[in-house]
């Protein structure tokens, strides 16, 4: 008899919104995370008396209103809410010859600022943008739950017809296709692919428009809002929630096999030799590390090799994450800042750099007069291979000294200013949080049909489901707490909770 009704591999945010909704529905739950900590890619690090956010620190979903704010809503379910500090600027965008710009929170100075930039696209520009809010506006009206359960889809079409059919037509979309449209000005294009870019890691062009819809809205509507803290709170709030409601998280268990039955998912083998069997197995790993590594060869569906044709996984990171002097950050200093030298090296490793100062907003994470900056740039695992201890040593410092003088530019004397340093690679992410080459996700090998190809919850082989990023509709912590909604309501309804 399986032990427990599901068993969620790993405790990322897609994991726990899954186990923390099951629970809540009375499912008796385990989840496996090989960490010391839960959060995966939203974890934390403390050093020195600094709390560093893992990655995420731009946080969607904490809205109050509408059905788009999945983090209130996941933490809520369990009994749990956060304090969370608005952003008033999305991002302080420093590009090629000049050109700063700030995305503010408020919607008509967003556009007033761009349009002062382009003054003769001023129509073009309130086009674009109003056409993502028209997405938007149809996510916001209705529950956001399994797109594969035909009961809540009919229920949602008879409620909800307009905003179905309209979402129906832009699922196949891309950014670029909407954009080009109504905008004519190849520089302002350029700012478009930045816009994507900066959270899909590709361009407009290959960006879906149900994602840009979200991200170009809600940061006008429930806004950026950052959990008091650090971003680690929110997954160490899911598992008092999933504790809450019965259900159980162990740490240090590594999952090395997902176990079939009769080519039925029936349970985990650990890498200590532990065996949990469940109803229903969770895989909030990379779809690569699933089904590459948790199934042997002959398991694989045919189906995971026809999407890997299709998606590749994106590069890691380099991140540096920083304590500094609080005198290194001029006044009025934004929270989240992206640089860009030259457009046509966006995608290239080190050619853009994000940054975050999280202690703007919640100076607790820092010691007294400090703050941290976590800045980081794409990066390949291939770059950081088959190098020796002190190579790899080398190849750090030179990295990380570029990126701190090119910072220098908006934060002068930010090298005298630094009270502490560590910098990870993407050998780093790969190991801390167990993703194949530190991927940051999938994305399309090529222009693809919107989100058409990205893959619900359900996989082919019965009893196994997938959650997280490797699966509709993306990166992003509001995008896996979509997922992990989608994912428990499609095991409630087969589990007949
Ligand atoms: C540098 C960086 C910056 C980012 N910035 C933002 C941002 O500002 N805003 C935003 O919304 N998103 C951001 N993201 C993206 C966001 O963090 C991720 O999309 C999201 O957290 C992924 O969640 P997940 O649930 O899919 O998986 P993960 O976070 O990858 O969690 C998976 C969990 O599973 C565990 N696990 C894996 N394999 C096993 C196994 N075999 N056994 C047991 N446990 C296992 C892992 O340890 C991990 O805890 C950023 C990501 C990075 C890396």
């Amino acid at each position: 008899m399986p032990q427990f009704d599901a068993i969620i591999i790993g405790s990322g945010i897609g994991g726990l919104v899954t186990a923390t909704q099951l629970a809540r529905k009375g499912a008796k739950v385990l989840v496996l995370e090989r960490y010391l900590i839960p959060g995966g890619s939203a974890g934390y690090f403390e050093r020195e008396g600094y709390r560093f956010d893992v990655g995420a620190s731009m946080i969607f979903g904490f809205g109050e209103r509408g059905t788009t704010n999945l983090l209130t809503r996941a933490l809520a379910a369990v009994g749990e809410k956060l304090e969370t500090i608005p952003d008033n600027v999305q991002i302080h965008y420093h590009l090629p010859n000049g050109w700063e710009l700030k995305v503010e929170r408020d919607y008509q100075q967003f556009l007033e600022n761009l349009t002062a930039h382009f003054p003769h696209e001023k129509q073009g520009i309130r086009s674009f943008y109003d056409e993502c809010w028209r997405v938007f506006n149809y996510l916001n009206s209705m529950d956001l739950l399994s797109l594969e359960e035909p009961r809540y889809l009919l229920r949602t079409f008879l409620q909800h017809p307009l905003s179905c059919l309209g979402l129906a037509r832009y699922l196949p979309l891309n950014v670029g296709d909407i954009a080009r449209k109504y905008i004519k000005d190849p520089n302002l294009l350029k700012f478009i692919d930045i816009e994507c870019y900066c959270w899909s890691v590709v361009p407009a062009a290959m960006t879906p428009m149900i994602n840009a819809g979200m991200v170009f809205s809600d940061r006008h509507y429930g806004g950026v809002n950052y959990p008091k803290g650090g971003v680690g709170q929110i997954a160490q709030r899911l598992v008092q929630g999933l504790q809450r409601f019965g259900g159980k998280i162990i740490y240090q268990s590594r999952v090395t096999q997902i176990l079939l039955e009769k080519g039925c998912a029936v349970g985990v083998k650990l890498a200590n030799g532990d065996i949990y069997h469940a109803k229903k197995v969770v895989s909030n790993a990379t779809r690569w590390d699933t089904f590459g590594k948790l199934l042997s060869a002959p398991q694989i569906p045919i189906n995971e090799s026809k999407w890997q044709q299709k998606y590749q996984k994106s590069p890691s990171f380099l991140s540096l994450h920083m304590g500094v002097k609080a005198e290194v950050l001029p006044m009025g200093t934004e929270c989240h800042h992206i640089l860009l030298a030259d457009w046509q090296k966006m995608m290239d490793a080190e050619g853009t750099i994000f940054v975050s100062i999280p202690t703007l907003l919640d100076p607790d994470l820092a010691p007294t007069g400090h703050h941290i900056i976590h800045a980081f740039t794409p990066h390949w695992l291939a770059d950081w291979q088959g190098l020796s201890p002190i190579d790899y040593q080398h190849q750090k410092e030179r990295v990380a000294a570029g990126i701190i003088a090119r910072l220098e530019k908006i934060f002068p004397g930010l090298d005298a200013g630094l009270d502490y340093l560590e910098i990870g690679t993407p050998r780093t992410h790969r190991r801390y949080l167990g993703r194949e080459d530190g991927t940051y996700g999938p994305i399309p090998r090529r222009k693809l049909h919107g989100l058409l190809g990205m893959p619900f919850n359900r996989t082919a082989i019965p009893g196994l489901y997938c959650v997280g990023d490797s699966t509709f509709p993306g990166q992003g912590l509001n995008a896996v707490a979509f997922s992990g909604f989608a994912c428990a309501h499609r095991i409630a309804v087969d589990l007949r909770l």
